[in-house]
This record gives C-alpha cells, sequence and structure tokens, in this order.
C-alpha cells in the first residue's frame, strides 16, 4: 500500500500495510529479512557520497538496515512521531537517547517510580557523568512546574508507571516543560501506540521497550525511540553508533513487524482480562487495593479516559496482609506464570518484594511508592475464566 493511502487509513490498516509495497521487487507479501552486516558500494566515489549522506542506501547494519528502517518507519507512523528508531532492547532506546540529549550540569527530573533498570541508568549511569537526577510525585503536574528549573533539559516519565500503575497528563507536564525549553520523554511501553499515543499530546520524544506488546510473543528483547528526525539522525549516529551500540537485528525487526499485524487485537483482549481480573480484586476481602486505571475508583481514573483509549493490559494490588501475603499469593498461582516482564500471550506475576525490588530495604520500597503486598500481573491473551479461577484460588491460599 502507498504510504499516502496508509496515512489516512486506520490503525490495524497501517499496523499491517504501513510503508511496504507487496508488489514491487520479488513479490513478497511479507518483506524480506535483509541479513546482511555491511553493504556494497558500485565505485569508491558512491562509497565516499554515501558517507556524505550525499546519496541513498545502505553502508553498515550499525546505522540502518532495511528491514529495521522498515520497522522505524511503521512504529513512527503508529505513534504519531516524525521518525523512529529501532534498538537491541528497551533499556537500548533509553541510554541511546539520553546519552545523547544530556550533558553535564544537566538535569533530568523524573517520577518517584520508575522501571528499575531505569531507575539504575539513572543513579549508576547518568549521575556518575554529572547529571542531576531529580525525583519529583508527577502524578499532579503542579510539582513539576514549581521543580524546573534553567538546568532541566529532560522531563521523563512512565504512564502507567511499572509496577504501581501510577498515571501522568501527558499534555501537562509536555506543555509545562516546553515553556521552560525541557524536553519531555514519556515511555509508552504499557499502552503501546494502539491506547495512548504520547506525541499527539504534545510529548517531544516516545520510548519504549519492544520486549513487550509490541513483539508480543515474549520471543525477543527489543526497543525504539520516536521522536523529531534531525534529533533521531542524532542519537543514530552518536548514541547508538558511538555510545551504546544497541543495535537491533533484522530477524527480531522481523518479529516485531509480524507481532504489530495483530496489536490491536491482541491490545484489546489483554484489556478485557485485565478489567475482568481488577474487577475480582477490587471487591476481595483480601485486596486492600487495586490499582488499575479502568476502576472507578482509581484516582486517576478521569485521567486514564483522558489520555488512554482503553485501560491497557497491567495491573497491580496490594494484599492486606504484607509480603508473607504476597508470597503465598505467587506460589499459589497454576496458570498465570511467575515471571518478569510484561505483554505477552501469557499472564505473568511478579512480586516486587521478593523479586525485581528484592534488595531494596523495605523503607527504600515505601519511598518508591512499592509496598511489600503489591503484586503486579500482566494480563495475557488466555481464556478469563480460566484467568479468573486461577487468581481466585491463589487468593484464597494467600
Ligand atoms: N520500560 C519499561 C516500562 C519496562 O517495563 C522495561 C522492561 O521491563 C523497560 C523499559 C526495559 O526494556 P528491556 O527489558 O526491553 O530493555
Amino acid at each position: 500500500m502507498a504510504a499516502k493511502q496508509a496515512q489516512r487509513a486506520g490503525f490495524s490498516t497501517r499496523a499491517i500495510h504501513h510503508a511496504y509495497d507487496p508488489y514491487a521487487g520479488t513479490g513478497d507479501l511479507n518483506p524480506p529479512i535483509h541479513v546482511s552486516s555491511t553493504y556494497t558500494f558500485p565505485t569508491v566515489e558512491d562509497g565516499a557520497a554515501r558517507f556524505a549522506g550525499e546519496q541513498a542506501g545502505y553502508v553498515y547494519s550499525r546505522v540502518g538496515n532495511p528491514t529495521t528502517v522498515l520497522l522505524e518507519q511503521r512504529i513512527a507512523d503508529l505513534e504519531g512521531g516524525e521518525a523512529a528508531l529501532v534498538t537491541a532492547s528497551g533499556m537500548g532506546a533509553t541510554t541511546s537517547l539520553l546519552w545523547t540529549l544530556l550533558k553535564p550540569g544537566d538535569e533530568i527530573i523524573a517520577d518517584k517510580t520508575l522501571y528499575g533498570c531505569t531507575f539504575g541508568f539513572f543513579h549508576h549511569g547518568l549521575a556518575r557523568f554529572g547529571v542531576k537526577i531529580t525525583h519529583i510525585d508527577l502524578t499532579t503536574p503542579a510539582n513539576l512546574a514549581a521543580a524546573i528549573g534553567p538546568a532541566t533539559r529532560v522531563v521523563f516519565c512512565e504512564t502507567p508507571a511499572n509496577p504501581n500503575m501510577r498515571l501522568a497528563d501527558i499534555a501537562a507536564i509536555a506543555a509545562i516543560a516546553r515553556r521552560h525549553g525541557a524536553l519531555s520523554v514519556v515511555d509508552n511501553t504499557y499502552c503501546t501506540p494502539y491506547l495512548q499515543r504520547p506525541i499527539e499530546l504534545g510529548a517531544d520524544y516516545v520510548v519504549h521497550s519492544a520486549t513487550k506488546y509490541l513483539g508480543g510473543h515474549g520471543d525477543l528483547i527489543a526497543g525504539a525511540i520516536v521522536g523529531p528526525k534531525a534529533s533521531l539522525d542524532e542519537v543514530r549516529f552518536q548514541g547508538i553508533k558511538d555510545m551504546t551500540g544497541a543495535v537491533l537485528s533484522s530477524q527480531d525487526a522481523f518479529l516485531i513487524l509480524r507481532g504489530l499485524k495483530t496489536l490491536a487485537l491482541r491490545m484489546d483482549r489483554h484489556c478485557d482480562n485485565a478489567q475482568a481480573i481488577a474487577e475480582l480484586l477490587a471487591n476481595h476481602a483480601k485486596v486492600a487495593v487495586c490499582h488499575y486505571p479502568g476502576l472507578p475508583g482509581f484516582p486517576q481514573h478521569e485521567l486514564a479516559r483522558r489520555q488512554m483509549t482503553r485501560p491497557g493490559g497491567m495491573l497491580a494490588f496490594e494484599l492486606k496482609d504484607d509480603i508473607e501475603a504476597g508470597r503465598r499469593f505467587m506460589n499459589a498461582l497454576g496458570l498465570i506464570t511467575r515471571a518478569v516482564s510484561l505483554g505477552d500471550a501469557e499472564s505473568l506475576a511478579q512480586h516486587p518484594a521478593s523479586m525485581t525490588h528484592s534488595n531494596f530495604t523495605p523503607e527504600e520500597r515505601a519511598s518508591y511508592l512499592i509496598s511489600d503486598g503489591l503484586v503486579r500481573i500482566s494480563a495475557g491473551l488466555e481464556d478469563t475464566e480460566d484467568l479468573l479461577a486461577d487468581v481466585e484460588q491463589a487468593l484464597r491460599a494467600a
């Protein structure tokens, strides 16, 4: 389908067709997987022109490969961004972008809750090289207006945040950042562009762990950045080429292209299952609170309705009896699998206090707003009744 026609088409049509013409070349219905690490130059002058950016064409797969470029075009289109860059992992996306945007003396402001390895990168990576890290409660945009200053270069948020589901008002945060000359970056892993498009709400960049819903089958590790083309060219030729080398293989790019074809269908099913599990948990005597944007009692329910098309496939809940109850619940699960990661066909559960955040003290966990009874569930694609039966029997054991 011609790109122009695809721009006017719906989300799934573009997720399946954008930027690929099946009648061109050898007529493959599916885009071929290009497996070459390097590319030939007919003459040395052609080589010189390509290095100078004066001639279209590929040079070396660390900076571009036809299969990864197709994936980049598709992700940029779905997110409503000018360009995209795919990376070897979600962390590769965040690190390649931020190493390019930040320099010593700059400040980055983020919420108190962040995916653990992003938090680790900020404090073990960026901070060591002279970037100031400031954590505030980003659920209230006024806190950003009060904290932002002349040195603030980037405001970074996840929404919903991993693992406690706090939301950030993307439009409000992006507007405050822009007013102060700072850039806003949103980790859109939990939502995917099917549920939330931060760039349309005013954000400058989106990052993804494509390992999750975009790939969708738990069989690869990948990431993506979406943003302005000129800036992503810098990320490509500095961040990824010289600093992180976090290059995605064309085989994995192909798997994500395949995953994108069913993204909308999968996300709807993830949302249906998460809503049903959240409703069961919210009304259960052993549960203190269930954090799911689709529950009317969720404190940011109105914001969720405004900036997300549906509440997503992720939820978290807190058992009344704290850490031991969390362990009993986890060990009693049958169908729902004990594992980190999310966005797979299989429903997955993790207990941060005994898994991802077990090396934090209870006080540290509390300061990052992660209680010891918190359990996170990634609702998969199984039959809803089977998932509800598993949650019910595990709650009896908790
Ligand atoms: N961002 C979020 C919200 C995540 O949950 C993860 C991984 O769990 C990442 C980023 C990092 O992605 P990856 O594991 O692909 O490096």
